[in-house]
């Protein structure tokens, strides 16, 4: 596997309930010290990249900069402010999607907004109320990310910007256009900060639906991490694979450290399938163990 640059999903390859995940510190640092260009993507539209900055360094992690952070929140504004100069928003979300707007010139708007922008947050029934009246009278529905639900501790979840969008989608028979991963339009733009061409880039993420299949569509390398939402024998579920599968960024530290190639075949990660897979190799949608298997939530996004 060759790149030189990595995009680093957070929550399920960094982190998981706010603890660092084994030797994500020394991954980070490794990347910094060694020049690695790299930033983290994430769905979350919540937070500004100064946040996110002091996040990781309450969990453990001094050294980012805003500069190392793109969210769905920072895509939405760069999509807007090349789609449609001159626009404006009406906003159902937190400080992280106001500011991204702001950052980019684009105005609140409660009168008559180009677009009403959807993220994550809790907003009061009267905005959401304004925000289907001004869809009605012409503004275009647009969201952060696409994720219906979002993990919270353990079981427990909290309802995504998907889901808002699609309560809204429902009252106004509009459809809305979703940023974020899996869009590739997420992927351009923050492959951009790397200034490395899009075959030289490898992602880095836990969940198939958004930075694997994200990452594949728009020509990428991509690297599934099993520390968060994904098991290895959900791999059979998708028509579309990850280049490489790893136990977690401890192992992709190694391989940055020692210059390897672990690769799809040797990595540790895969002997625990052919365990319990028997046919190594061999996995289909079709395969009859995989139907048989319960599934217990529905994906986190559409
Ligand atoms: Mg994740």
């Amino acid at each position: 596997m060759k790149y030189k640059g990595l995009l680093i999903d957070m929550d399920g390859v960094i982190y998981r309930e706010n603890q660092l995940l084994p030797r994500a510190e020394e991954f980070i640092r490794y990347l910094i010290e060694s020049g690695t260009p790299f930033v983290f993507v994430t769905n979350n539209s919540a937070p500004t990249p100064e946040d996110l900055v002091i996040k990781m360094k309450h969990l453990g992690v001094p050294g980012l900069a805003p500069r190392h952070f793109y969210t769905s929140a920072m895509n939405t504004a760069d999509f807007l402010a090349e789609m449609h100069p001159g626009c404006t928003a009406f906003v159902l979300g937190e400080s992280g999607l106001s500011a991204a707007l702001q950052e980019v010139g684009i105005p609140n708007d409660t009168l008559r907004p180009s677009y009403v922008v959807v993220g994550e947050g809790s907003p009061s029934s009267e905005r959401i109320t304004k925000a289907h009246e001004l869809i009605e009278s012409g503004a275009r529905l647009v969201a952060t990310n696409p994720d219906n639900w979002c993990p919270v501790k353990g079981n427990q979840t909290r309802p995504g910007a998907g889901a808002l969008a699609a309560y809204l989608e429902s009252s106004t028979g509009q459809r809305a256009y979703y940023l974020g991963k899996p869009n590739p339009y997420m992927f351009f733009r923050a492959r951009r900060r790397l200034h490395s061409s899009t075959r030289e880039v490898m992602m880095v993420g836990d969940t198939m639906e958004t930075d694997i299949r994200g990452a594949i569509e728009v020509g990428m390398q991509a690297c599934l991490v099993l520390t968060g939402s994904t098991q290895l024998v959900d791999l059979a579920n998708y028509v579309y694979q990850p280049t490489c599968v790893m136990e977690g960024v401890a192992e992709l530290l190694e391989e940055l450290k020692t210059g390897g190639n672990t690769d799809r075949m040797s990595s540790p990660a895969l002997a625990i399938q052919n365990e319990s897979h028997e046919r190594s190799g061999d996995r289909h949608q079709t395969d009859r163990r995989v139907f048989a298997r319960s599934r217990p939530r529905p994906a986190m996004t559409k």
